[in-house]
């Protein structure tokens, strides 16, 4: 059952959200996720890549949980006039490491066409890095566009519009800490 929860906030009040993963759900994925991360890179020269913005909080809390020493970079990515359906990615700002020879795990918040995570793959794999796999937390597969090679995947969503736990509406609801659905027809413009 779908619980309903108003959003701690001072201020105007938040439209109300309906819960998908709540905050100890998430925690329990993430870490189980660390976990097998850690033990397929035991050993090996991982940099951890994150797509800015809606990655940070899942790469934030995911990496306390690493058993294995990584680096951190992040890049930028969006589509060309705020359209994901023409697959039109450009790169807003590049990441500085090395990835020459490097294991490479990029991490995003979600994959929904596939588009922005095709780019950066390929953007990465060109920087000559050794290896490059994907990790998500959230899979919408109903939206795929194209296709990626995501290796590790926190939780399959439904063809509905998430916020929270780093992802945004409008730069909103960034901060909520478990991942819902908004009712977007109460909220606006
Ligand atoms: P793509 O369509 O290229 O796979 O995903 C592009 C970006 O759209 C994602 O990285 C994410 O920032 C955003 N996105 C896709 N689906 C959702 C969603 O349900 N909620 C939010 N907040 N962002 C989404
Ligand atoms: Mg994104």
């Amino acid at each position: 059952m779908a619980t309903i929860v108003r959003p701690r906030q001072k201020g105007p009040v938040k439209p109300q959200v309906e819960v998908l993963f709540s905050a100890k759900q998430i925690a329990s994925r993430v870490e189980a996720l660390a976990q097998e991360i850690s033990a397929d890179y035991k050993g090996r020269n991982l940099l951890l890549i994150g797509v800015l913005k809606g990655s940070f909080m899942f790469l934030g809390d995911m990496i306390r949980h690493l058993a294995v020493p990584v680096e951190i970079d992040f890049l930028s990515v969006s589509s060309y006039a705020g359209d994901t359906s023409t697959g039109m990615v450009k790169l807003n700002f590049d990441f500085k490491t090395d990835a020459r020879g490097r294991d490479v795990l990029l991490i995003d918040d979600i994959v929904d066409t596939g588009f922005s995570l095709a780019f950066a793959r390929k953007h990465i794999l060109e920087r000559k890095a050794r290896s490059v796999e994907v990790g998500v937390l959230l899979d919408k597969p109903q939206r795929r566009k194209v296709l990626v090679p995501v290796r590790y995947t926190g939780f399959t969503v439904p063809d509905r519009f998430v916020v929270g736990y780093g992802l945004d509406y409008n730069e909103r609801y960034r901060e909520l800490p478990y991942i819902g659905v908004l009712p977007l027809e109460k909220i606006g413009p």
